[in-house]
């Protein structure tokens, strides 16, 4: 069943999009379509679809990600992360697990929490229905 999963995966998602989503890659900073982009409208997994951040909640941030001031209620898990020599809290979409970033204390953000999500993991949309 789960090589179903990922191969349904593989074909969905670019080669890109995958390393991130499903390998937990990060894209180079200031490299994704999403950093400086505050149209409104909604983010959603790039895997799934599940609605995770509403434009609302998006600030420009110098880091090069795509920065949030939280998610949508429930859209998200978090998973301690301590790889690569550091304490981070890893960002996970809550219906299909799939990698997203990591979430900070920062200051610049009004909730003092920092969502810092690849651009690859997301997919921006005008419709902010919970459902397409
Ligand atoms: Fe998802």
């Amino acid at each position: 069943m789960m090589e179903n999963k990922e191969e349904k995966y593989r074909e969905i998602l670019s080669p890109e999009q995958y390393s991130v989503l499903r390998e937990k890659a990060t894209e180079r900073a200031f490299s994704g379509q999403y950093y400086n982009h505050f149209e409104p409208g909604c983010y959603r997994c790039a895997a799934c679809g599940n609605l995770l951040f509403a434009s609302e909640k998006k600030f420009a941030s110098p880091c090069g990600w795509p920065s949030f001031n939280e998610a949508v209620p429930g859209s998200v898990r978090f998973i301690p992360d301590n790889s690569h020599g550091m304490v981070r809290t890893e960002v996970v979409c809550s219906a299909c697990g799939s990698h997203l970033g990591h979430v900070f204390p920062d200051m610049m953000s009004q909730s003092g929490q920092r969502y810092c999500i690849n651009s690859l993991a997301l997919s921006f949309s005008n419709a902010c229905r919970r459902s397409l």
